[in-house]
């Protein structure tokens, strides 16, 4: 579903993404980690265009989605993101929250937007909050309207960037739970997170990335049992 091939980017003079060569299946869930500063996030942001590459191609459905005549909002309909801080609209009502780009960006009737706000807050288990504004809500609550908020363009993929580094312990579950559920309806994810628990229940194939570069990739069982670079084990020694 989608192809990376031999993506490059560069900061200026920095090279933050060096070659990276990877095919993620339909229905497919993808963990990429690796240690700070090795370009993680970078990598997701460039599969919906939050980054442009400098080189190589990101084939998503057939199309090199790494050119510059994309249709942003069509590509960013398809692909949906979410970050580390929630990034809500906080002068918006929960429900709003989830509405706003369905009215907006695909032009669908208020009411049937509505309906489906939430059908999707219901199955990330705040329907009860529609109407309250994100400020009134903890950190997993917001979190998983960010979710539901993505879903509402019923996107193809799911791009998921550390959703859980900046909550507290307890609500840790909550967002992964939401997340295993997608997993388990067959949404294409691709998750950079240091949930190595989540990596080994739900991911089909674990990367692990050092400045840059690939270094390792394998099945959950291959990459925790059976690491064969020396970074992959000292970062899992690390974290583990
Ligand atoms: P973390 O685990 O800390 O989130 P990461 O693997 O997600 O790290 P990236 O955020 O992709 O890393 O950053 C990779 C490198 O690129 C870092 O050295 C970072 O400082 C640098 N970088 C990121 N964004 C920019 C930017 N907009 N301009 C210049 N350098 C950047
Ligand atoms: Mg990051």
């Amino acid at each position: 579903l989608i192809e990376f091939k031999d993506v490059h980017k560069w900061f200026g003079d920095f090279h933050v993404i060096k070659g990276v060569n990877e095919t993620v299946e339909r229905g497919e869930v993808l963990v990429i980690c690796g240690p700070s500063g090795s370009g993680k996030s970078t990598l997701i942001r460039c599969v919906n265009r939050l980054e442009d590459i400098g080189k190589g191609e990101i084939i998503f459905e057939g199309r090199d989605i790494a050119r510059r005549d994309v249709d942003l909002n069509k590509l960013r309909s398809e692909i949906g993101i979410v970050f580390q801080q929630f990034n809500l609209y906080p002068h918006l009502s929960v429900l709003k929250n989830v509405t706003l780009a369905p009215i907006k960006v695909k032009k669908q009737p208020a009411q049937e937007a509505e309906k489906l706000g939430l059908e999707l807050l219901d199955r990330v288990g705040i329907r009860n909050q529609a109407h309250k504004y994100p400020v009134e809500l903890s950190g997993g609550q917001q979190q998983r309207v960010a979710i539901a908020r993505a879903l509402a363009m019923r996107p193809t993929v799911m791009l998921f960037d550390e959703p859980t580094s900046a909550l507290d312990p307890e609500m840790i579950n909550e967002v992964l739970n939401v997340m295993k559920d997608l997993a388990r309806e067959g949404m294409t994810m691709l998750c950079v997170t240091h949930e190595m628990g989540f990596a080994r229940e739900v991911a089909d194939r674990v990367i692990f990335m050092d400045e840059g570069s690939v270094v390792e990739e394998g099945t959950p069982e291959h990459f925790f049992t059976n690491p064969q670079h020396e970074r992959t084990k000292a970062f899992l020694r690390e974290i583990l």
